[in-house]
């Protein structure tokens, strides 16, 4: 067995992802996809500036270990949302706040081109969503 096949088995530490190796890593980006394994799983982006975390799918305090199986990457909010149940629901995530602000924002983006001006927001991850959003609308 090579080392990220059987690092972390019955260690039952709390880790950060910079303190995976990078072979585990590569083994959890390789199973649930470059980013959040939730958000991926939901076809959703989140910004670049929402914090990626290591999750338990077995909490340590049932008898989880860091075995690269009982892990999964997820963004803050997926994370925060499977570790307190009771906020689900009641908390939406910043980022899907700014995902409905870039909807409203393609449609100006549209009423701009159609009055001939051009207009962009400065925030470069609201920009790139905008534009997946009017691809998306000129393939319907
Ligand atoms: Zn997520």
């Amino acid at each position: 067995m090579s080392i990220p096949q059987t690092w972390g088995r019955g260690v039952r530490l709390r880790v950060a992802r910079h303190e995976l190796p990078l072979e585990v890593l590569a083994l959890l980006h390789q199973r649930d996809g470059q980013g959040c394994a939730a958000c991926t799983r939901l076809g959703l982006t989140p910004p670049f500036d929402e914090p990626l975390e290591v999750d338990h799918k077995r909490p340590l305090s049932l008898g989880g270990d860091n075995h690269w199986r009982n892990l999964q990457i997820l963004c803050r909010f997926h994370n925060r949302s499977r570790g307190n149940r009771q906020l689900q629901g009641s908390r939406v995530p910043t980022w899907v706040a700014r995902l409905a602000l870039a909807r409203r924002l393609a449609a100006h983006v549209v009423c701009c081109q159609q009055a001939g001006r051009i207009w962009a927001p400065s925030d470069p991850w609201l920009a790139r969503q905008i534009e997946a959003l009017l691809a998306c609308e000129a393939l319907s």
